[in-house]
């Protein structure tokens, strides 16, 4: 067993502090990779606090991970020591269900097997990208540029995969109107991301701060929702909404926005329900739906993407001794636009 420096939550209501884990030795499909750097997504909040009420501890979050593969195992084809490698939300899955013979392991029918927060195969819970390396099998692994900044990078492989995935299965083209709910983590890359497939792009959010931010990521508009009446010109407008709210949020409010044949895709996961009222999807035939993440094949597809367009996250380096204050931080919306840890921190 590989021994590991890492930080756990303990609890719902504990702070993350320094644990140690064990990392298994690489069998003969395994790539292991001494991590570099960790994106600390909005998920990571809900779940080290249990407020999606599955939570496993003591926890060790983190699913934005890039770093150089160290050691690889007999079997390995595609990965070589020294090559960067990126892993995403997920690290195993059944591999025979429909799901993921079409390479859609998110929705692996038997249950896909998280980064953290999961049981694996093996029957310990897996333990996230706040640590020093870590050990996956290679057909969950996926390859990183060298040509992009590695920080900017991490994001790529939640926040990125998340926006990116509902774009392309809603097939938003160019010359679309698309909105954007929620300039954070993954709102900023959705901007990033839907103008660079040629949308026309609107963010809708709640900080004024962030309207100059918005026309830097590549928004064409910018509207504060919580100002009276400031949505009224905008009835009909979309072919496609993306919510990536964290907390509850009026979806009444948005629908109304879309165009006939509309969609309004829900990727923010709060805890609570919302109601939806049925005449703002009847009366334009409107669609609301949800998406997690996306596949392993579609994950490679982005990053490639990226690479192609020069396309990284805007993030704020961090040291792992200062989680708790990013936490805290991002609760209060006050981060641009991502939080990456810099592991070498937490080697010394
Ligand atoms: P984040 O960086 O905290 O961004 C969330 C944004 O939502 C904030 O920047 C803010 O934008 C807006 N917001 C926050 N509280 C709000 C409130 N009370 N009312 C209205 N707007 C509010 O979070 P993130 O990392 O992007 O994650 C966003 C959500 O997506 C989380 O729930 C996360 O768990 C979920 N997620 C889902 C998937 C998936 O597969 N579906 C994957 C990753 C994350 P403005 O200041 O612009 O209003
Ligand atoms: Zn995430
Ligand atoms: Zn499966």
């Amino acid at each position: 067993m590989i021994a590991t420096k890492a930080f756990a939550t303990p609890a719902p209501d504990a702070d993350l502090a320094p644990f140690q884990i064990e990392r298994r030795n690489p069998g003969p499909h395994d790539v292991q990779i001494e991590i570099l750097y960790c994106g600390v997504c909005h998920s990571d909040i809900h779940q080290a606090r249990n407020e999606w009420g599955n939570s496993i501890y003591p926890m060790v979050p983190g699913h934005e991970i890039v770093g150089r593969v160290t050691a690889i195992g007999d079997h390995v084809k595609n990965f070589k020591v020294g090559e960067l490698a990126g892993v995403g939300c997920i690290v195993d899955s059944c591999r025979t269900c429909s799901q993921c013979s079409a390479g859609e392991e998110q929705y692996c029918e038997n249950g896909m097997t998280g980064t953290y927060n999961s049981i694996g195969k093996d029957g310990l819970p897996t333990y996230g990208g706040y640590s020093t390396q870590v050990v996956v099998d290679e057909k969950y692994t996926l390859h990183v540029s060298e040509k992009l900044d590695l920080k900017g990078v991490a994001p790529l492989l939640c926040a990125g995969i998340t926006t990116y995935s509902p774009l392309r299965h809603w097939k938003v083209s160019k010359g679309q109107q698309v909105a954007i709910v929620g300039l954070g983590g993954l709102g900023h890359m959705g901007v990033k991301l839907a103008a660079a497939m040629g949308a026309e792009v609107t963010v809708l959010s709640t900080s004024d701060s962030k309207e100059a931010d918005s026309k830097r990521l590549g928004a064409t508009h910018f509207v504060n929702t919580k100002k009276e009446g400031s949505m009224d010109a905008l009835k009909n407008r979309f072919d496609f909404i993306l919510n990536t709210v964290s907390a509850p949020n009026s979806y009444d409010q948005f629908l109304p926005l879309l165009k006939t044949d509309g969609a309004m895709v829900l990727v923010g996961a709060p805890p609570e329900p919302s109601a939806i009222t049925g005449f703002n999807l009847i009366m334009q035939r409107r669609t609301i739906a949800g998406s997690l993440i996306g596949g392993i094949r579609e994950t490679q597809e982005m990053l490639d993407f990226c690479a192609e367009h020069n396309i990284t996250s805007d993030v704020e380096i961090i040291p792992m001794s200062q989680i708790n204050e990013a936490y805290d931080r991002i609760m209060k919306g006050d981060v641009k636009y991502r939080f990456v840890i810099d592991i070498a921190s937490l080697k010394d």
